[in-house]
């Protein structure tokens, strides 16, 4: 059940090098250092090499360094997204599949800087985003989070991930377009579905276990999939050392996935008192999106969401909080997901302040970085600053376990972001001394 924790990201041995610029030996020195596990703060700097935190401690040897001032802010880990979709440039998925690749793409570059820029070092996308975007990314082509990815999430005809109106007879999806699902029927089938994704890279699986918002022809109270359907994804998935994720929203939904072994159930906002159990008797993880559905409220409909859609979104707006409160009094791991299409992709730090509303702003954070890195295998090296763990940090002019308004309104007070050792992003709050230069 445990995913390898050095995916496909690591061994394109095709690759070509970054096109980008050596990564600086760099010291961030003087900081207040976030130990998002332990939720304090202690001064002391940071030394990068090569992209990787090799020593923290006070006073390093800054000689022939360069060195990035850090005092009077907050150094903490970068920020995960473990439910974005990339791709998504309308909230209409059929637009998706309508439209020429080159098109999504220049918008998806613009969405990747952007989500760089709002803190968010590393995104696990379910559904859309592919292995050429996560090379690119690695690349230094296209600016910003590391991408982990499902290619196409897997759908049952009728279910989550088929776009076609109720009058079209047309096969699902069209080929070569950038539509966020497959649609895959049968046992045979969906191991056939999952092993495709699986050669193109994939990081992890994602299905459709109930009906969802952004569908035109299901119900939120369906379920998708048998449960032999769900249990031969997981066995592909398995064998492959990656994992299953699944879109579920009803209690049936997610205890059946859970029973199945998935190992992340998304959105999650209809669960019950058996479910909370089942997800710490199978260290599960849920989750929840709930600025998304503040969003679709808010806006959705000037962004393509049709009004019958629309009419779907109060359903599970009411009972997501809830969903997260009961969750987390019961011990449930839970993961940061903002799940946001086109233009409402602005607000993906707003999650933090509905999470808070339920949870202690520490948990809020560590959802999106200690617990996210256990979710996506990458304990240790991801979502902490720690030695040995890759150099992305996030530098901010105060303590969001204090306010969380310091992540949600992070354009406020954002100082820096710094990825895989790289200053990636920087304000004027910032003042970085190169080598031999006095403050
Ligand atoms: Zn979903
Ligand atoms: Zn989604």
């Amino acid at each position: 059940m445990e995913p390898r924790s050095r995916g496909p990201e690591r061994s394109m041995s095709t690759s070509p090098p970054r096109s980008t610029a050596p990564v600086p030996q760099l010291i961030v020195a003087g900081g207040a250092v976030l130990d998002v596990t332990t939720g304090t703060t202690q001064t002391a700097d940071i030394r990068i090499e090569d992209g990787t935190i090799t020593e923290i401690g006070t006073d390093l040897d800054a000689r022939g360094w360069s060195r990035l001032d850090a005092s009077g802010a907050v150094v903490m880990p970068g920020l995960i997204d473990a439910h974005v979709h990339l791709t998504a440039f309308s909230a209409d998925f059929r637009a998706l599949e309508q439209t020429a690749a080159s098109y999504v793409y220049a918008h998806t570059a613009k969405a990747t800087r952007e989500t760089l820029q709002r803190g968010f070092t590393t995104v696990r996308d379910l559904g859309g985003a592919d292995h050429g975007l996560a090379q690119a990314q690695q690349e230094g082509l296209v600016v910003g989070p590391r991408v982990l990815f499902c290619g196409h999430a897997i759908s049952q005809t009728g279910g989550h991930g088929d776009m076609r109106l109720p009058g079209e007879e047309h096969s699902p999806g069209t080929p070569g377009s950038c539509g966020l699902g497959t649609v895959a029927d049968g046992v045979d089938a969906v191991r056939a579905a999952v092993r495709n994704e699986i050669r193109k890279g994939a990081h992890h699986i994602k299905i459709m276990a109930s009906g969802g918002v952004s569908s035109p022809t299901d119900r939120i109270d369906s379920t998708q999939y048998s449960l032999g359907e769900i249990q031969a994804a997981v066995d592909e998935a398995d064998a492959a050392n990656r994992y299953v994720a699944a879109h579920a929203y009803t209690a049936r939904a997610i205890n059946r996935a859970l029973r199945a072994g998935v190992r992340s159930i998304e959105h999650g906002n209809l669960l019950d008192d058996e479910s909370l159990a089942l997800f710490r008797e199978r260290d599960a993880f849920l989750v929840p999106t709930l600025v998304t559905y503040w969003a679709l409220q808010e806006e959705g409909r000037e962004h393509g969401l049709s009004e019958g859609m629309w009419q779907k979104v109060d359903t599970v707006l009411q009972t997501g909080l809830d969903a997260i409160r009961r969750a987390h009094d019961a011990g449930v791991k839970l993961v940061y997901g903002s799940d946001l299409l086109g233009g409402m992709q602005r607000h993906q730090n707003e999650e933090f302040r509905l999470l808070a509303q339920v949870q202690p702003a520490i948990d809020a954070i560590r959802s999106a970085t200690v617990t996210a890195a256990d979710l996506l295998g990458r304990t240790g090296e991801l979502g902490v600053v720690a030695e040995g763990a890759i150099a992305d940090l996030l530098i901010v002019d105060a303590d969001p376990s204090a306010d969380i308004g310091v992540l949600a309104d992070i354009a406020d007070h954002v100082v820096a972001i710094i990825q895989g050792g790289q200053i990636v992003h920087s304000t004027p709050r910032l003042q970085v001394l190169r080598r031999g230069d006095d403050l």
